[in-house]
């Protein structure tokens, strides 16, 4: 029997929080080193690329209730990667991207990246290329920091801009209930305030916790609760005084750990169970400070195909 060629693959890729995220000094390039820890979660955004009839060209569409801000065109993460790989393999640019966003859009969970990664993932099976998870890794570090860790999801470690990925030992599910704005905040605007609350301090080079490795090694969400830390959350609380008041009430309704995710505004409270999980969205809802709340765990896979046709 032969197998014909696929003309459509669905990818489903997770957002991601980071348990630790350790800034160090501004380089002269105007960026910052960083250790960090991430754990994929269970939102998900889905990207269908299809191929279109030859000369064609390029379309992307943008699927969702909450998309505002994601552009529809040649700036989109997931256009950018899909002509990256195009052009390096001589693919063409006959091609469709479907975005169907869950993961929401500028709220430190990487969801631009995580587009990018799942497009990747399903050009490489749309055409059979056969990349191996290091060739998708080297194109996706080309597109973005968090790109590599979006392809193999699951926990790791991220060093150098994020995109140095090692894959760390993590025991158990751990729940989440994520407070999610309806605004998000800018990467750039938050590092910048970050630099602007440190001014004339020195800032020591970054080191991975371990305590919290080791709190994800032996499954102990308390101790992991305990050791979660964001260099970036001053800055983000500094922009979206807001935010103190979200953690606030997580503190306040017994969350295990309380952090704003990445350059936020995206706060993730870790809670002992669904059940917990359940009586502090109620919570978070009832205060009246939350867009909304979401409940995921993890962690989850990264970039999965999950539909061929
Ligand atoms: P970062 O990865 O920089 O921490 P983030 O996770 O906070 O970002 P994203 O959802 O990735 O936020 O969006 C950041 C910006 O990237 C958006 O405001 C939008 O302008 C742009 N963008 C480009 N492509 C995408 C995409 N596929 N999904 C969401 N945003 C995108």
């Amino acid at each position: 029997m032969t197998r014909q060629a696929a003309s459509s693959v669905v990818v489903r890729v997770p957002g991601k929080i980071n348990l630790q995220l350790s800034v160090g000094p501004k380089e002269a390039d105007g960026f910052h080193g960083v250790v960090t820890v991430f754990q994929a979660i269970s939102i998900y955004d889905d990207v269908t690329v299809t191929k279109r009839e030859p000369g064609t060209g390029f379309l992307i569409e943008i699927l969702g209730d909450h998309t505002h801000g994601v552009p529809a065109d040649d700036t989109n993460l997931a256009a950018r990667a899909a002509r990256l790989i195009c052009h390096k393999y001589e693919l063409g640019d006959d091609l469709g991207i479907q975005i169907r966003k869950t993961i929401p859009v500028a709220g430190g969970m990487a969801g631009g990246s995580a587009d990018a990664a799942a497009t990747i993932v399903a050009i490489d099976a749309l055409f059979a290329l056969g990349l191996t998870r290091e060739e998708m890794q080297k194109i996706g570090s080309l597109l973005g920091s968090d790109v590599p860790f979006m392809l193999s999801g699951g926990t790791a470690v991220g060093r150098g801009r994020g995109d140095e990925v090692t894959a760390a030992l993590s025991r158990g599910a751990y729940h989440w209930v994520l407070a999610v704005s309806s605004v998000g905040l800018s990467t750039p605007s938050v590092y910048g305030e970050c630099d602007r609350l440190r001014a004339g301090m020195q800032i020591a080079t970054p080191h991975v916790s371990d305590q919290l490795l080791q709190s994800l090694l032996a499954a102990d969400a308390v101790t992991l609760g305990k050791s979660l830390v964001n260099d970036l959350q001053p800055a983000a609380c500094s922009l979206r005084p807001a935010l103190r008041l979200i953690l606030d009430v997580g503190q306040e309704y017994g969350a295990l750990g309380s952090i704003v995710s990445g350059s936020g505004p995206t706060v993730a409270f870790l809670v002992s169970d669904e059940e917990h999980g359940l009586d502090l969205a109620v919570a978070l809802t009832s205060s009246g400070v939350v867009g909304s709340v979401v409940r995921a765990s993890g962690p989850v896979h990264g970039a999965k195909v999950i539909e061929v046709h």
